[in-house]
């Protein structure tokens, strides 16, 4: 539109050079010279507004010398330049330069019919002016300047529309994808737990044979250098279900599946309790362990997962032992806050082992890492221990602060805010299971128990028989059905998943067998599944409680023990 400005400019040039008045060519020759400048400004800068600029002031130019100097009159073409001056601040600078520029054209056009009055004025065309052909061509001239501006606005706006159009499906397009890729990322990462949790069970159900059978042979009085192989054997059985539990917690923390128990329990005897357990550990490496339990702790219960706490706490002292080959081990459990509704218990783990370098303190907390990799060789262990004690301390908003210098010793600490609980809340149970080995006689029991699989049957025998309880067998849920409607039995172990009938829908058909007789049996659930809606299936198909396979017999043994005490009663 310039470049057209700037030929029109010159031609009218001439045209008033020989036919004009000098204020025409004046007027031309500014605005030839100010249409110049601006195309020189727009080609060297690519800045349009300064030429913006100038083009306006050039029209404001011809508006105000229009009115006063030339036509003396608002002619058409004044309109026009007034329209332009408006257009042209509004499309290419901005709202308030519209506004300015848009009254700045105007302002004349009111000066001048109130200096005239409005009678006197002469607005528009006169027929002289008309009749000039000049005068013809800067008024056809403006109306297509002022089409062409409006048509070039026009479609930079519909093109920005479309342009917005195509942004907004782009993004669409690219949140599906988005979407789709977590969904693909979410499924294979459910797919490595599934599978986790899937192996895990397959490996557990025969270690459990392993652990039970290694137990019996123990109890068995076996010869001397016997003895010695079957610790071997009972000691690595025992640390590969470790091990298996520890990648199903990893994997069940990773997947945030974990879930928290909220009972009640004693905080100061379960850590009486790891103290006793793994005292013994350390009196084997000569190792002095000591316990500074706060006084004022021993009588509140609180509620929380008194399970997790004992695995955070096995974690930290047991690795304290591994990797101590001299000197002591300390656990500290202090009450730093209490209120009628919360304590914080603070908890320090010591020891004067071979310590944690800087630069392994950054990784040790990382799943499968551990501080150097002669580590394994020396001590053993996954490296999964840390992992799972940060992430279980997570879950309790709380972390873990490690001090420790190398050759002297580490020492871990951390906080658990919980919550009191009233006496009542706290079950018997975890108190009665520190005397498991209570020489109680459950001799009087009977007892069916409900297994398809040939070895966990050897292995109830043995284990039943080592504790002289006598039991009848069932191959499947029908025909310990069967057998429970023939005779009564005090309690009844019950594999979940057995043929012909499962262990759900057969302790569903014992129990309303019985439910209008004066008394029921006991059921209890054996399961090697590690679902973690395990527990709440099994009671809601009735059953009494469940021991998760393998199962430690001792655990096995205080279940029995304590249902003795029940039905006696
Ligand atoms: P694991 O004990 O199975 O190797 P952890 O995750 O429990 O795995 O520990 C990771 C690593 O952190 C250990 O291998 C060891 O190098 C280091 N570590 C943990 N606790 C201690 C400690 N008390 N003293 C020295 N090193 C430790």
């Amino acid at each position: 539109m310039m470049y057209l400005t700037l030929v029109f400019g010159l031609i009218l040039t001439v045209v008033y050079a020989i036919n004009g008045s000098p204020l025409q060519l004046i007027r031309i020759v500014i605005l030839t010279g100010a249409i110049t400048y601006g195309l020189r400004q727009l080609i060297l800068y690519s800045d349009y507004k300064p030429s913006a600029h100038i083009v306006l002031a050039i029209i404001n130019m011809l508006v105000w010398t229009n009115i006063f100097l030339v036509a003396n009159a608002i002619s058409i073409v004044t309109v026009q330049y007034i329209l332009l001056s408006s257009t042209i601040s509004f499309y290419f600078l901005n709202g308030r330069w519209g506004i300015f520029y848009s009254l700045l054209s105007l302002f004349p056009v009111i000066l001048y019919f109130s200096l005239n009055g409005i009678n006197d004025s002469a607005a528009f065309i006169s027929g002289q002016q008309a009749s000039e052909p000049i005068f013809i061509a800067v008024m056809m001239f403006n109306f297509f300047q002022l089409i062409f501006i409006n048509y070039h606005f026009l479609t930079g706006f519909y093109l920005a529309l479309s342009q917005l159009e195509k942004a907004r499906k782009d993004e669409e397009e690219l949140n599906e994808q988005l979407r789709e890729a977590i969904s693909r990322a979410e499924n294979s990462s459910k797919a490595k737990s599934d599978f986790l949790s899937t192996m895990s069970h397959e490996l557990r159900t025969p270690l459990n044979s392993v652990i039970g059978m290694s137990y019996v042979l123990l109890a068995d009085n076996p010869r001397e250098d016997q003895a010695g192989n079957l610790k071997v054997l009972h000691f690595s059985a025992e640390s590969l279900l470790a091990l298996i539990n520890d990648i199903l917690d990893f994997n069940k923390l990773d997947y945030g599946k974990l879930e928290m128990e909220k009972i009640g329990f004693y905080p100061a005897e379960l850590i009486g309790r790891i103290h006793s357990g793994l005292k013994y550990q350390a009196d084997e490496k000569g190792l002095s362990f000591s316990l500074d339990l706060d006084d004022n702790l021993s009588y509140i219960p609180v509620i929380g997962d008194p399970t997790r706490l004992l695995q955070i706490l096995f974690n930290l002292v047991g690795n304290a032992i591994k990797f101590t080959s001299k000197g002591e081990i300390g656990l500290s459990v202090q009450l730093i806050d209490s209120d009628p509704e919360n304590v914080t218990l603070a908890f320090t783990v010591k020891d004067t082992g071979i310590g944690i370098s800087a630069e392994q303190k950054e990784t040790i907390f990382e799943p499968f890492t551990q501080a150097s990799s002669n580590i394994t060789r020396k001590f053993g262990g996954s490296g999964l221990g840390l992992a799972i004690t940060k992430q279980l301390l997570d879950l309790h908003d709380s972390h873990i602060e490690l001090k420790s210098e190398v050759g002297l010793g580490t020492t871990f600490k951390f906080e658990i805010k919980y919550k009191r609980a009233g006496t009542a809340d706290v079950t018997v149970n975890s108190l009665m299971e520190a005397n498991v080995l209570a020489n109680e006689d459950i001799t009087w029991l009977n007892i069916l128990v409900a297994e398809d699989n040939a070895m966990n049957i050897l292995l109830m025998k043995k284990l039943l028989a080592s504790w002289d309880v006598k039991a009848d067998f069932a191959l499947n849920g029908l025909e310990a059905y069967e057998m429970a409607k023939e005779k009564f039995y005090d309690i009844i172990l019950m594999d979940i998943h057995m043929p012909v009938m499962d262990g759900y829908e057969s302790s569903k058909k014992i129990i309303s067998f019985y439910e209008d007789k004066p008394e029921s049996p006991y059921i209890i659930a054996l399961t090697a599944s590690v679902a973690n809606d395990i527990y709440n299936k099994i009671k809601l198909a009735g059953l009494n409680d469940y021991v998760s396979k393998p199962f430690n017999p001792t655990e096995l043994k205080s279940k029995l023990i304590n249902l003795s005490r029940l039905i006696s009663k």
